[in-house]
């Protein structure tokens, strides 16, 4: 999960990385000069949007004074940064910033371990330098175990070329954003710039924060980080059911038993697709080992409700979970939708294989249901269920 801006600094701030004198979310130009009239100083009226370069888009603007803030929150708002709509503005007190750093802590996966990055001279062109000048930007590999204390921390930051007059500063700072980074269960902690002001003193005057969202068992609080308006509503109630769902843009819902052949289920619909004007897959739904009725249910409750959806191709390959259990798991799923009102009324086509599909494509032809067809191969099945997704 990526966290706004205001999410990030928050959190910094929580763990004693030092964020700047305040901060006021508005989702207005009115509430953005009230934040501006509050702080009674030279703002900074910045676009919440989870992507960067938000600097380049004309998403963040300084502002003399409330009336200032104001024309300024009305320029921001509603702009598109790289698809994203902006719906809010940060109100926070203009920094003096003498000069700005670049820093990171991720999770390195290629190398199995986490990896700090960090350059003297960060700011708003951080990726043209980390493609033209690789040696500006340093590269420091972080043991897991060993962490970030404040030895290590000196490394970082004599290795990324930090001033010496504010060095030790910066390695205390780069401790308390390992310490928010290990602590918050994060993939991602990053602060650019991280500015030194004319007094010295270091400062996040942005961040991006990716939290784990395998951790967020152990991180209650994390659920109040979730924007809720801004996830698919689909999505949404998948995950409130526990359903690994993505939605994408084809007509033709996809259900399946294990992520593999999910993924391969959505090759052959797009594949068949083509020959249909590019009739494509409109999910990912993965209901995983033990198909339950219940977990059939609630997936075809989810695929049925898409609008774009047009039919539906239920593909399952019987192991642990035999066939015959899946057969009667969408038997009962028919009557468990009918009872919620929710009669299935797009087609449906199921290729059962693997272990007792004969005995679950025995007990879907006795059970008759409405629109369920069947088809034993998964190329031919893709196909029906495309010609059914265009008729
Ligand atoms: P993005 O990375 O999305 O472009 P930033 O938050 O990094 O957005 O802002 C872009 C630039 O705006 C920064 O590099 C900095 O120069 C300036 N800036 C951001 N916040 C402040 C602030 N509070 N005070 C002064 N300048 C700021
Ligand atoms: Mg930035």
């Amino acid at each position: 999960m990526d966290l706004y801006e205001y999410q990030a600094k928050d959190l910094f701030a929580r763990h004693g990385v030092p964020v700047g004198p305040g901060q006021r979310i508005a989702d207005d130009a009115d509430a953005a000069a009230a934040a501006a009239a509050e702080f009674g100083v030279p703002v900074v009226v910045k676009a919440q949007v989870k992507t960067g370069g938000r600097g380049k888009a004309g998403g963040v603007k300084l502002a003399d004074d409330p009336a200032d803030a104001r024309t300024k929150a009305e320029a921001i708002l509603g702009l598109d940064i790289k698809g994203h709509i902006v719906r809010r503005v940060l109100v926070t007190p203009a920094s003096d910033i003498a000069e700005e750093y670049y820093f990171s802590f991720l999770l390195d996966r290629a190398n199995r371990t986490f990896l700090a990055m960090a350059s003297a001279e960060g700011g708003m062109d951080i990726e043209q330098l980390a493609v033209e000048r690789p040696d500006a930007l340093a590269r420091v590999a972080v043991d897991a175990l060993a962490g970030v204390d404040l030895v290590k921390a000196r490394e970082i930051v004599a290795a990324a070329r930090f001033p010496e007059a504010v060095a030790e500063k910066a390695a205390e700072v780069v401790v308390k954003l390992w310490e928010t980074f290990v602590s918050e269960d994060a993939t991602l902690v990053e602060v650019n710039p991280l500015v030194r002001d004319p007094r010295d003193a270091i400062v996040a005057l942005d961040g991006k924060v990716t939290l784990d969202e395998n951790a967020s068992f152990r991180h209650p609080g994390h659920a109040e980080l979730v924007d809720i308006a801004a996830e698919d509503p689909l999505e949404a109630a998948a995950k409130a059911k526990d359903l690994n769902y993505v939605k994408l843009d084809g007509q033709v819902g996809i259900i399946g038993n294990g992520a593999g052949l999910v993924m391969s289920t959505l090759d052959v619909v797009a594949y068949a697709g083509e020959e249909f004007g590019g009739m494509r897959p409109a999910n990912f739904l993965d209901i995983g080992g033990g198909a339950s009725a219940e977990v059939m249910a609630n997936g075809l409750e989810i695929i049925l409700s898409d609008p774009d959806v047009r039919s539906v191709f239920v593909n399952v390959f019987g192991g642990i979970t035999a066939c015959d259990a899946v057969a009667n798991g969408i038997v009962q799923a028919f009557q468990l939708l009918d009872s919620r009102g929710d009669t299935v009324s797009k087609p449906i086509v199921v290729r059962l294989d693997g272990n007792n599909a004969a005995e679950g494509r025995g007990i879907l032809t006795d059970a008759g249901l409405p629109g369920l067809s069947q088809v034993d191969t998964m190329d031919a099945a893709a196909r029906r269920a495309v010609e059914l997704a265009v008729t």
